[in-house]
């Protein structure tokens, strides 16, 4: 077996040259679906298609791969010999049922080079210390990614994992770290920590934030109050990352921090509308992603079901030309059409957490029948909290739509929220399906 080898630097070289290195990787990655993954083949077959006439210019013509076709056919994606996997992590998918994503070594190698070349992007070198705050293990990817990476530059780990507010705190006072990886709301609460208990985060040796699985950015490219608070707190610079675990593939800011960059030499990005067309720059769709290069589980053109788009405007600063990726603005089957406006629970989110003394809450999304969604806000009593009839205001200015508003206890709120079953908070409650 061959060790992974990008090609690095390629993100830097003009236009052509990307294009027709791309379609060199391409033709060996669609090669190699075809002629070793059971459900490639298939598909191949049922659509009359031989793979050397799939390229990059016609790879359109390729059926999409959803992700429920992922969880379904789980098994006959696999591409080697079951002997060669070294490495398994389950993603939760759409059903709840975990779904296999099986590594092999070039895989992992893969990876490795990926987020080394991320990780350098956003201005890792090897002088950098960096915490991860981010678990390695429970079948995730993400902190083994982060710390295949932060090894591949040749800075160091501390791999603290899902460890208590007061470890990470004591491990900034002794080994002072410069790069904290991690949830942006828990690197909120990590400096707030610090700051109540006579540190001062922003006076600490961290200068990195490297934040995964929440928006720090709106769809204006200016910092949430999320990202707003972290720069403010820590001091430091905050670069997002998006990741899809099916794709083994992530797209990190670069010291410019104006959106997540393509690396050409391992994926392919398309970003489509609801009936699968393309959509040019600036505008918001699906996220499809052919990853390069893969060997256990090779994918075509995957629907990750996450919204973004590409950031429109000259190449980046930095002196990449490859395409830069926009905030996650929302889940594909979260979408809701509420009285004519398309929105996603995630701008809900993001608006209830600018209200200050806002209570814990969750979304409750019905159908009103008439192809248009209802939504209705579950929102914890909390003290302090404003009149309801002020945060509806506040929200009717950012959402461009007045939601209904049902004040309950907190605690109930919490209860819901946080369930034993969802290692996540549950926070959308979709009855548009159910009869
Ligand atoms: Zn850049």
């Amino acid at each position: 077996m061959s060790r992974f080898k990008g090609l690095p630097g390629l993100e830097f070289q003009p236009p052509e040259a990307i294009h027709s290195a791309q379609a060199r990787v391409l033709a060996k990655h669609v090669a190699h679906c075809a002629r070793h993954s059971p459900y490639y083949r298939r598909l191949f077959k049922e659509a009359g298609v031989r793979a050397a006439d799939i390229g990059l210019d016609n790879l359109a013509e390729l059926p999409l791969t959803t992700k429920a076709d992922f969880a379904t056919h789980n098994a006959d994606f696999l591409a080697v010999p079951t002997a060669d996997i070294v490495d398994i992590v389950l993603s939760s998918g759409t059903t709840g049922t975990p779904t296999r994503v099986m590594y092999t070594e070039r895989d992992l190698q893969r990876l490795a080079y990926n987020e080394e070349i991320s990780f350098t992007a956003c201005g890792l070198t090897p002088a950098d210390t960096a915490l991860l705050t981010c678990t390695m293990d429970r079948c995730f990817i993400a902190g083994l990614a982060y710390f295949l990476g932060i090894r591949a530059v040749g800075a160091a780990a501390i791999r603290n994992g899902h460890g208590t507010l007061a470890s990470h705190a004591g491990i900034i006072a002794s080994i002072r770290p410069t790069v904290l990886v991690g949830v942006p709301s828990f690197l909120r609460k990590l400096a707030v920590y610090l700051n109540e208990h006579g540190a001062n985060a922003a006076r600490t040796s961290v200068r990195k934030l490297v934040c995964i699985g929440e928006p720090v950015r709106g769809a204006d490219m200016a910092p949430l109050k999320l990202g707003a608070d972290l720069r403010a707190l820590w001091g430091a610079d905050v670069h997002s990352t998006y990741a899809s675990s099916e794709c083994i593939t992530s797209f990190c800011e670069c010291t410019a921090q104006q959106g997540g960059h393509l690396h050409p030499d391992l994926a392919i990005l398309e970003i489509l509308d609801a009936r699968g067309r393309p959509v040019p720059a600036g505008t918001p769709g699906e996220i499809v992603l052919t990853p390069l290069g893969i060997e256990g589980m090779p994918l075509l053109r995957f629907k990750t079901d996450d919204i973004g788009f590409i950031v429109p405007g000259p190449p980046c600063s930095c002196g990449r030309t490859s395409p830069r990726l926009g905030p996650i603005l929302g889940r594909q089957r979260q979408m809701m059409k509420v009285r004519g406006t398309t929105l996603y629970p995630q701008a809900v989110f993001i608006a209830l957490d600018e209200i200050p003394n806002a209570g814990d809450y969750y979304l409750e999304i019905r159908t009103d029948g008439d192809l248009s969604d209802d939504l209705i806000i579950h929102l914890g009593a909390h003290a302090q909290q404003p009149p309801v009839a002020w945060i509806r205001e506040q929200l009717q200015a950012r959402l461009r739509i007045a939601p209904t508003i049902v004040v309950e206890p907190e605690e109930d709120v919490k209860r819901r929220v946080y369930t034993p079953e969802s290692r996540k908070p549950v926070r959308v409650l979709d009855r548009r399906n159910a009869p």
